[in-house]
């Protein structure tokens, strides 16, 4: 027949108990002043949760070590040890590395130290998700505010797209030169034969022609995601923000233990935040392609005769030509205000 042995009632850990434990020791380097700590011998078979391994400084002991609960109560025996919790009884004890490593065995070690960190984590997760919620509905609104612009990038994006071949070539062109715009340009000349005299041969030569940087070569990209990434980003940050507000307008997670949910809103405002500025540097960088004075370079670039294609580039103030020899070109209407002056990425203070 089988007995079952009912479980015995855990305590649960508590955190301000914990943070007074560790200020208490980091300030003094005596845990044995310590309030929140225990010092009784621990019942033998009651579970242990090992909260933080500390090292006490000797010299700020007096080269005193502290006495452990389990081996050594009456004698000093350790400066490593394990801030524990003995949820039976709900109390804290600091207890000898030496001793928690054979009582408790290296797996309980091992998977303490992972929990540990795992929590410190969580601390500054926690710490990072406060700091930042009360600017989520700024963040959601720096991205409302960018869409004219993105949109604009993507026509901008769609207008090279459609001047037949224009983009392939440009990157070919620049592909192998980080951007330059480096051709070749042959010619032939005469060269008398070394034997036969009054006899000429032809040879080519040729030599690199450096036009200099691109600008605004990222527009040559053959797929753009500004406006969809924004969609994505902006959307979960009002998951975010549904999620976050109590009834009294207070912004709160519903469960601040829970792990994934705190990491999940630092992680979604984290990349929100690397997503808004990659899209305002793409909006820039396509800015900088239409710029009079790289448009200018392209010209020059597209009208010399180094290349069996001739690219035509017409420009004013706000309309840009592009056009390969023999084939379809495109009109593009830039507005260059629209993309200037983009919104900031709010941040503290
Ligand atoms: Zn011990």
């Amino acid at each position: 027949m089988n007995t079952v042995k009912a479980a015995p009632i855990r305590r649960a850990r508590n955190r301000a108990t914990e943070r007074r434990i560790f200020e208490h020791v980091k300030a003094t380097m005596r845990p044995e002043n310590s309030p929140d700590l225990d010092w009784s011998r621990p019942p033998q078979d009651d579970p242990v949760e090992l909260v933080e391994e500390l090292l006490l400084v000797p010299e700020k002991r007096d080269r005193v070590m502290v006495n452990c609960p389990i081996c050594s109560p009456n004698s000093p025996q350790f400066y490593h040890g394990w801030v524990s919790f003995f949820p039976v009884e709900g109390v804290y004890r600091f207890i000898g590395y030496e001793c928690a490593s054979k009582y408790f065995g290296r797996d309980k070690i091992d998977a303490a130290k992972h929990e540990s960190t795992a929590a410190k984590h969580h601390d500054t997760a926690i710490e990072f998700v406060f700091d930042h919620l009360g600017l989520v509905p700024a963040m959601i609104a720096a991205f409302d505010d960018v869409i004219p612009a993105a949109e604009h990038a993507e026509y901008l994006w769609h207008g090279i797209g459609s001047a037949h071949n224009v983009r392939p070539l440009l990157r070919k062109v620049i592909k192998e030169h980080g951007n330059r715009l480096v051709l070749t340009r042959t010619w032939t000349v005469e060269i008398p034969h070394e034997t036969i005299p009054d006899k000429f041969i032809m040879e080519r030569k040729s030599e690199p022609v450096n036009f200099g940087t691109l600008q605004g070569a990222l527009i040559l990209r053959t797929y753009v995601t500004i406006l969809s990434g924004i969609r994505e980003h902006r959307e979960r940050l009002k998951r975010i923000e549904r999620g976050g507000n109590d009834a009294a307008g207070v912004w709160v997670l519903s469960n601040i233990e829970d792990r994934p949910q705190v990491a999940d809103a630092r992680n979604t405002i984290d990349a929100a935040e690397r997503a808004y500025k990659e899209v305002r540097e793409t909006i820039t960088d396509f800015a900088k392609f239409f710029d009079p004075q790289n448009l200018k370079a392209l010209r020059t670039w597209g009208l010399s005769d180094l290349n069996a294609e001739r690219l035509s580039v017409i420009y004013d103030d706000d309309t840009v030509r592009l056009k390969l020899s023999h084939s379809a070109g495109a009109k593009i209407k830039v507005d260059r205000k629209l993309m200037a002056n983009l919104p900031d990425w709010p941040s503290k203070g």
